[in-house]
């Protein structure tokens, strides 16, 4: 399998003012696999969303290598990285950003009919049968504030599909959710990735990380440690038990970390 997301040796740094900078990324190498279902973990404050936010081209990294599909993001203008944002690329967040005087079927066709070319006939009927797909097919011309929470995340899965993106970046996607809209959040994006989309999601949430195949866990700007699980099928998986296995996944990373910053002070001294 090919990687659809490569990253060497990325470095961001802030700066906050004068000789006060945040290393906010540090030398962080990732490979995501086309078709992957990936989770990203790690206290508050870790770097997750900034990982996020650069690897797919919102962000510019201070230093180092993001390959997508073979092409060198930072090596992009701003408008064929913005293209290859709106064309291959879907994103959810947890504040759901959709735009408040637009119903929701108009929100979920905006990124489509960007491009000034689009056939807004098919552009509808594509989002329709998305509306259709995700269950809330009744609701498509209701405004933003007749839907629920989830009903409003659905919409943003939706938008992040109109223009069948090979990947989706989500930022704590379900984070906002009740635990019942979280899962059938998790179902729907596992059925998409199921079909071949490859989904990134940043979450603190190990049942959520359960569902994905692949976690990384960040610390303190790095990835310190990265478990790799079977596709989660719900047919055959005990959840509770991958999500146990997490859980002391974590535990034994978080300790890991701790004593190995211990040591290294240690040998500092
Ligand atoms: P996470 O998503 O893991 O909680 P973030 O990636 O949001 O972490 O942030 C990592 C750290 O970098 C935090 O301490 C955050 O406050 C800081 N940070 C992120 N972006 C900026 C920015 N643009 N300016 C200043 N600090 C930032
Ligand atoms: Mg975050």
């Amino acid at each position: 399998m090919n990687n659809i997301l490569e990253a060497t040796s990325i470095n961001k740094i802030v700066e906050l003012g004068k000789n006060n900078e945040l290393h906010i990324l540090k030398d962080v190498n990732l490979e995501i696999k086309e078709g992957e279902f990936v989770s990203v973990m790690g206290p508050s404050g870790s770097g997750k969303s900034t990982l996020l936010y650069n690897v797919s081209g919102m962000d510019r990294i201070s230093s180092g290598n993001i390959l997508f599909k073979g092409n060198e993001i930072g090596k992009l203008t701003e408008e064929n990285l913005a293209r290859i944002r709106l064309n291959n690329m879907g994103f959810i967040f947890q504040n759901i950003n959709l735009l408040k005087n637009l119903s929701l079927i108009d929100n979920v066709m905006f990124p489509a009919l960007v491009s000034k070319d689009a056939d807004k006939n098919k552009v509808y009927k594509r989002a329709k049968k998305l509306f259709e797909t995700v269950g809330i097919g009744t609701i498509r011309n209701n405004n933003i504030n007749q839907a629920s929470g989830g009903q409003l995340q659905r919409v943003a899965i939706c938008r992040a599909l109109i223009n069948d993106p090979d990947i989706i970046f989500g930022d704590e996607p379900t984070g906002a959710l009740d635990s019942k809209s979280a899962a059938e959040i998790m179902s729907l994006l596992t059925e998409i990735n199921k079909k071949g989309t490859t989904v990134m999601l940043v979450t603190h949430d190990a049942k959520v990380a359960a569902k994905t195949e692949k976690i990384l866990y960040m610390v303190d700007g790095k990835i310190v440690a990265q478990k790799k699980m079977s596709k989660y099928d719900a047919q055959i998986d005990n959840i509770k038990e991958r999500e146990e296995s997490i859980l002391k996944w974590i535990v034994e990373n978080t300790d890991s970390y701790n004593n190995k910053d211990v040591s290294e002070e240690k040998m500092t001294k």
